[in-house]
């Protein structure tokens, strides 16, 4: 009795708590292979992407790999993206490198030249954000603070992501499946993509009010494609139904959390909570357990 009369009066904190998260899509306009989609698939999925971001009025930030915009057909799309008011644009560089292996010469490079690229689409829309590809911002704290540092020179601010649900697996998973005509596979790999994005959220929601003492707005990261596309509106009522109001990164960043300093300059694409840990034996303890879609995938693999 007392357990259900506690469970009551949690209700209307859990459907009333206003949790924010800011939606961010990397690989834009397409994804980084080449030949991976046909130039039909390439259009569909922006222009689902768009219809349901515009429908629905959430806010997106996209991050643009240039090289890709050279082709006039894949410049239409970005240019698409650059006429919506819910979009913000940014610099995702040019060819997608790993930067923490290239010399910092490459890397200007990799920026100016996507930086050109852009602003010749965008026009006047401002370019106000930068995610290295990967998340590998350089291989130590000194190379990082350089290339954070000519970021800045050039008006850009390096964001992080809190949430990811290693979506483009599921898409690389889900493409086998359209390809070969399995609609049931296809829809089946698509609900335990939101499944394991809950899931994913429900852990880095644990794991910041253990770093904060609270929840923060959450950032999460995501990618062009087509099981994006499919699903985003399944997607963004899922977040709702838990309470997320969808905002700007812009707002979200606001947050004090974003100021905090970082305690891990390691290269690898891990969430910024567990870089926001001072403790190293409590990070690697925390990073060692989280969450892995491997065991939701292998199901589909061996089908
Ligand atoms: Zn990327």
């Amino acid at each position: 009795m007392k357990r259900f009369l506690s469970a009551i009066l949690l209700l209307p904190l859990v459907s009333f708590a206003q949790r924010q998260v800011a939606i961010t899509l990397d690989d834009a306009p397409i994804m980084a292979l080449p030949g991976y989609y046909t130039a039909a698939q390439r259009k569909a999925t922006n222009e689902k992407l768009l219809q349901q971001i515009t429908l629905l009025r959430t806010p997106v930030s996209i991050f643009i790999n240039g090289a890709h915009c050279i082709i006039p057909d894949n410049q239409q799309l970005l240019k698409k993206w650059a006429d919506n008011q819910m979009i913000t644009l940014g610099s995702h560089t040019l060819n997608h490198p790993n930067c923490a292996d290239l010399p910092i010469d490459s890397f200007k490079m990799e920026v100016t030249i996507n930086d050109y690229i852009i602003k010749a689409v965008a026009k006047d829309k401002p370019v106000p954000y930068f995610r290295f590809p990967y998340n590998a911002m350089g291989k130590d704290s000194v190379a990082q603070a350089v290339r954070i540092g000519y970021l800045k020179e050039k008006g850009y601010t390096a964001v992080p992501f809190t949430v990811e649900s290693s979506d483009y697996m599921f898409e690389q998973t889900y493409q086998e499946a359209l390809k070969k005509k399995d609609n049931t596979k296809a829809k089946a790999i698509g609900e335990a993509y939101i499944r394991y994005t809950l899931f994913s959220f429900d852990y880095f929601e644990k794991l910041a009010r253990e770093v904060f003492g609270r929840d923060i707005p959450q950032v999460y990261l995501c990618h062009v494609n087509q099981l994006n596309a499919d699903y985003y509106t399944t997607l963004v009522k899922a977040l709702q139904q838990r309470g997320y109001q969808c905002v700007s990164l812009q707002q979200a960043m606001q947050d004090k959390a974003y100021d905090t300093p970082l305690y891990d300059h390691r290269q690898y694409g891990f969430s910024w909570l567990f870089r926001w840990i001072p403790d190293a034996a409590i990070r690697k303890s925390h990073l060692r357990n989280s969450p892995e879609p491997d065991k939701e995938l292998a199901v589909f693999k061996s089908l």
